[in-house]
């Protein structure tokens, strides 16, 4: 019997397997559910239930290479309700890139990308047929979409069965699907420097991996004990450049009116919010930088702090503490390059602002 939280998964799920003989085989499963109004009007035990069941793909391995050693790796984009009642997915094409390369980065076998494409949009079809998806709701206008929902989809690999160290050459590709509701933060947007170190240089930081989340989960729950939002991860060798987030990218604004966010390299993982974020920034005739920035700078210069991700989207800062001292930005609200930035993706991911770079794909 479940206890507590349960992951509320939509019914369909994909799911592929690499054999060596055979190649890619796919296939889509639908798990146990009612009608979503059905759902709606059970009892909550009952309910949990359902969702546990539905979690659960039977003849899959429990002793394997994931879940013994973390070897696997995952992607994670979101599907969003526009106007015309659609789902649109936002930039799947870079996701696709990136799973594939951080299947490369642990040698799995490739996983084609327009296969990777073709799924999440089947996936989010599938469900959204069922009646198990967001539907587009005007309210969320008013305050730039930050109240949005959208279908969040999570395609991952889980290796064969194993229990000594070893590569996986056989592994699946599964994808499921669930609701994003907006989630409301309560009024601290603080972050605070972690000692930890989440990515070394000729380690995995820039590859999508489960083996790197726990190091950030940690630091994130550190930074929420001491009163902040969040943790922000400086570099493993002089422990003074900034590198990410807990498991966010970010960015600053400069007194001097340029948006900085760091280089890419081996330690940080290339965001696709990054990337657009730095295009809308261009766009907009702002000039950006990819370079190494230091803490001190930060402290000294920043006027508007945020970090991105799909699924915080562009978030703000309000502050930066290290070693005790602390620097406020734009007087602790959303500064305005933030709100612009913010207002321009959102717009264009739930379809109020035109979709002038092509980013969405109807799924
Ligand atoms: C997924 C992730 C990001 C954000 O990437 P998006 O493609 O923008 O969602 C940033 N940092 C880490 C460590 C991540 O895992």
């Amino acid at each position: 019997m479940a206890t507590g939280f349960t992951l509320s998964v939509y019914p369909w799920i994909y799911l592929a397997r690499f054999e060596t003989d055979n190649g890619w085989t796919e296939r889509y499963i639908e798990q146990p559910h009612r009608s979503p109004s059905e759902e709606a009007a059970m009892d909550r035990a009952e309910f949990r239930d359902l969702l546990l069941k539905r979690n659960t793909i039977e003849g899959l391995p429990v002793v394997n290479l994931t879940t013994q050693y973390g070897f696997g790796v995952f992607e994670g984009l979101k599907a969003l309700p526009h106007p015309d009642g659609n789902l649109y997915l936002f930039r799947p094409d870079r996701n696709a890139n990136r799973f594939n390369r951080s299947m490369a980065g642990l040698k799995m076998p490739a996983y084609p990308q327009d296969m990777f494409v073709d799924a999440v949009k089947g996936v989010g079809r599938k469900n959204l047929d069922l009646g198990f998806a967001p539907v587009y709701d005007h309210a969320w206008e008013k305050d730039d979409f930050t109240a949005g929902h959208s279908m969040y989809m999570r395609p991952f690999t889980y290796s064969e069965p194993a229990i000594g160290l070893g590569m996986s050459s056989e592994p699946w590709v599964i994808i499921i699907a669930t609701l994003v509701s907006s989630y409301f933060r309560p009024g601290s947007s603080s972050a605070v420097t972690t000692t930890r170190i989440r990515a070394v240089p000729g380690g995995t930081g820039w590859i999508k991996c489960d083996a790197n989340y726990v190091t950030p989960i940690l630091a994130k729950k550190e930074a929420e004990a001491a009163g902040y939002m969040e943790a922000i991860f400086l570099d493993a060798v002089e422990h003074r450049y900034i590198e990410e987030g807990s498991s966010c990218n970010i960015f600053f604004y400069l007194k001097n009116g340029k948006l900085v966010t760091p280089e890419l390299q081996d330690t940080i993982l290339p965001g696709v919010t990054r990337s657009s974020v730095l295009t809308l920034a261009q766009d907009m005739g702002v000039e950006t930088e990819e370079r190494k920035i230091a803490i001190d700078e930060v402290m000294a210069d920043a006027k508007e702090t945020f970090v991105t991700g799909t699924a915080a989207g562009i978030a703000h800062i309000e502050s930066v503490t290290h070693r005790g001292k602390t620097a406020k930005f734009a007087g602790g609200k959303m500064g305005e390059m933030t709100r612009a930035l913010l207002k321009e993706l959102k717009g264009i991911q739930y379809g109020t602002i035109e979709d002038r770079h092509a980013w969405m794909v109807r799924v």
